[in-house]
């Protein structure tokens, strides 16, 4: 498994050197989306990630910091296809599904790309978007994702769908997890003990926080990697990452947009 860092950002005011959350994972010639904020699919194609090889893209929850590249990324795609001359790159006749928690937004996205008059949205692969709750939401063979709701939107009430959910993702025995945006830490626990990396965000939360929460409750990990900065880290990086080393050694790392990390 390769996974990219697409964007770090929490939904700040535009950064220097940083976009919103979305992360590419590379995985037997395929490519997984979790999340889409702006710019997602102009850094992933500069990075060398072949678009037309998306076999999923999943959306933890509809705030613009998560969603924002999502109409680019279908348009960049439909691009490429089009100007790709290489047959056993296309994405045509596939099915991609796009798993989001709320269908208004993706019925809105598809508003921004569509022609109404010519082709509609023109697409040459099928776009399946459903919704999805708690449980496996992804086995093609060869990702397994299971989806668990936080309270970042907080509770729904009664007969109402969650909203916000975080990941585990598997392959081939290894394992890395994606909080999403979470009120707590504890939200998604049950999704991180035993796995080989967790991505965690740090715009609700403080370093030092998270890294005790771990250590004290003697969670089997094997790095850290903070993402969705929040403003400590995107004012002091470097000190973050100390606060972070200090309770949990070297396993933890500050995520740069581009990052890549091998599973
Ligand atoms: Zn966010």
């Amino acid at each position: 498994m390769r996974i990219t860092c697409l964007g770090t950002c929490s939904g700040t005011e535009p950064m220097p050197g940083r976009h919103h959350v979305s992360i590419a994972v590379e995985e037997a010639g395929g490519v997984y989306w979790f999340d889409a904020g702006e710019c997602c699919s102009h850094t992933a194609h500069n990075l060398g990630i072949d678009l037309l090889a998306t076999r999923a893209i999943i959306i933890s929850h509809t705030h613009i910091d998560h969603i924002g590249g999502l109409p680019n990324l279908i348009w960049t795609i439909r691009k490429l296809e089009g100007r790709t001359t290489d047959s056993a790159r296309r994405i045509a006749g596939r099915t991609v599904p796009l798993l989001i928690p709320d269908l208004r937004t993706w019925e809105a996205a598809v508003g921004l790309i569509a022609d109404p008059v010519a082709w509609g949205v023109g697409l040459d692969f099928h776009l399946t978007a459903r919704t999805y709750q708690d449980g496996v939401i992804l086995d093609d063979g060869v990702l397994r994702v299971t989806a668990q709701h936080n309270l970042h939107l907080g509770d729904p009430g009664p007969d109402q769908p969650w909203r916000s959910f975080s990941f585990r993702i598997e392959s081939a025995g290894r394992a890395m997890v994606f909080s999403g945006d979470v009120k707590d830490i504890r939200d998604f626990a049950p999704l991180i003990s035993p796995c080989d990396v967790l991505f965690m965000e740090t715009g609700h939360h403080r370093v030092e926080d998270v890294c005790r929460y771990l250590a004290d409750h003697e969670t089997e990990f094997g790095r850290l990697v903070f993402i969705h900065h929040g403003r400590a880290i995107l004012a002091d990086p470097e000190g973050e990452a100390a606060k972070a080393r200090a309770i949990l050694g070297d396993r933890v790392t500050i995520a740069d947009d581009g990052m890549p990390f091998e599973l």
